[in-house]
């Protein structure tokens, strides 16, 4: 490793779980990095001693690439690093040694104090962490600790603390090298994009259904999209706003994503004078789901996912939800249904999902009629769906639908 450029160093977390096939989820992960790095300055990305190392050509772009990097699932930490070489290190040890002195690690502290200095602002107190991954390394963590700390504290003239400290200065000291690092921020964990199969995501215009994407999306599913507009036309629909919640989602993806299109219309015709106002909201999302999962089988996807939070409105009952799908077979994740409205839109900020989610759209859910059964019986469902020809309903759904790829 050249000494003189830097890098940025990452963690994984639950695919060091894995046990036969962590090295499949570890080649995943990789390759999302590389795929989702395309275009930085990235030198090279190494699996070394059980971190992920990013060698930079540029150290201007760390920001630029750690913010990239925090949209690859899987990876735990990820923080800009300066590394030392070991061998340098070691020489300078055992000079001192020689020499009768007591061991410096010099270059280590001017590194570590300089790069204190440029962390310490607003901080109270600090510490210095050292990790020996190779512990055949001279010092103990302690004696690095010690050595390192007296040059940090010199620079930023803080004190210790060991618990809760603002200002972390962490070593790693590995087989080759010594890195030096302070800005660790937290990415998202998870499983790598790919690994966990393909699912067809209920996408609303609102805040939820994009979140429930997201969340499913980081236990590594790869996503397509289903979203059902009224009108005409998809033009006439103006269905920017979900195509814009798409392209965000696809940033969290190293391929194009698919969005496909459905019109309500065919729903809408039928069920006039066949489905009671009490009952439309919960026949219309029983036509939504049966749509998605025609369209989930021809796309290979294994499951649905939608954003419903139980109790959340009147047609997320638990009542409500049990009756709409007797009849699906494919698994129905829902991601939020123990979440509360504020948790939700924490991730959507989080996830920057939240400023497209709150625009104005004109949502078919919300144009349906107001006072919808709480407690809706699948029998008294499936015999509208017969009284309304659901199954042609949703054929001639299909028939219509639009796709858009995406990212
Ligand atoms: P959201 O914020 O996701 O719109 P919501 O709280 O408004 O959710 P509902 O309108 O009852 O709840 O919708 C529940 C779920 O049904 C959504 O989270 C989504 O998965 C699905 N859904 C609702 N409307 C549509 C639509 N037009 N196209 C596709 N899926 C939809
Ligand atoms: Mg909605």
């Amino acid at each position: 490793m050249n000494q003189a450029s830097p890098v940025i160093v990452a963690t994984y977390a639950e695919i060091a779980l894995k046990g036969r096939n962590r090295t499949v989820f570890m080649r995943k992960l990789l390759n999302n990095m590389r795929t989702m790095l395309k275009g930085a300055p990235v030198r090279d990305i190494r699996h070394v001693e059980s971190r992920l190392i990013i060698e930079l050509e540029d150290p201007a772009a760390a920001q630029e690439v750690s913010a990239q990097l925090k949209k690859v699932f899987g990876l735990q930490w990820i923080s800009p690093a300066v590394p030392i070489s070991r061998a340098e290190v070691e020489a300078a040890l055992a000079a001192d040694l020689a020499a009768g002195r007591e061991p410096g690690l010099d270059a280590v502290c001017r590194i570590a104090a300089e790069m204190a200095a440029a962390h310490s602002d607003g901080c109270a107190h600090f510490k210095v962490a050292t990790r020996r991954s190779d512990r055949s390394f001279s010092l103990t963590s302690p004696d690095i600790n010690r050595i390192v700390g007296a040059a940090v504290y010199q620079a930023v003239e803080l004190p210790g603390r060991m618990h809760h400290p603002d200002l972390v200065v962490n070593v790693l000291v590995l087989k080759e090298s010594l890195l030096v690092f302070c800005a660790k921020e937290k990415a998202y964990g998870g499983l790598p994009a790919g690994s966990s199969g393909r699912v067809m995501v209920l996408l609303s215009g609102g805040i939820d259904s994009p979140v429930a994407g997201w969340l499913m999306m980081r236990r590594g599913c790869r996503p397509d999209f289903i979203h059902f507009y009224s009108g005409r036309t998809a033009a006439e629909a103006d269905t920017d706003k979900i195509e814009k919640l798409v392209a965000l989602l696809a940033g969290y993806f190293p391929a194009p994503l698919r969005l496909h299109l459905v019109p309500v219309v065919p729903y809408e015709m039928r069920a006039m004078g066949n489905v009671p106002d009490s009952h439309d909201m919960v026949m219309f999302r029983r036509f939504m789901f049966k749509t998605a999962a025609s369209l989930a089988r021809n796309n290979k996807c294994r499951a649905l996912v939608s954003g419903d939070s139980l109790g959340q409105v009147a047609s997320q009952t638990i009542f409500n939800l049990g009756a709409i799908t007797p009849d699906i077979r494919l698994p129905i994740l829902r991601p939020l249904i123990g979440l509360d409205k504020q948790e939700i839109t924490a991730w959507s900020r989080e996830t920057g999902l939240f400023e497209t989610s709150i625009l104005p759209y004109r949502d078919c859910c919300s144009i349906r009629s107001p006072k919808p059964v709480l407690t809706a019986r699948p029998q008294n469902l499936l015999r509208f769906s017969q009284a309304m020809n659901l199954e042609e309903a949703v054929h001639e759904a299909l028939t219509a639908t639009v796709r858009v790829d995406i990212g």
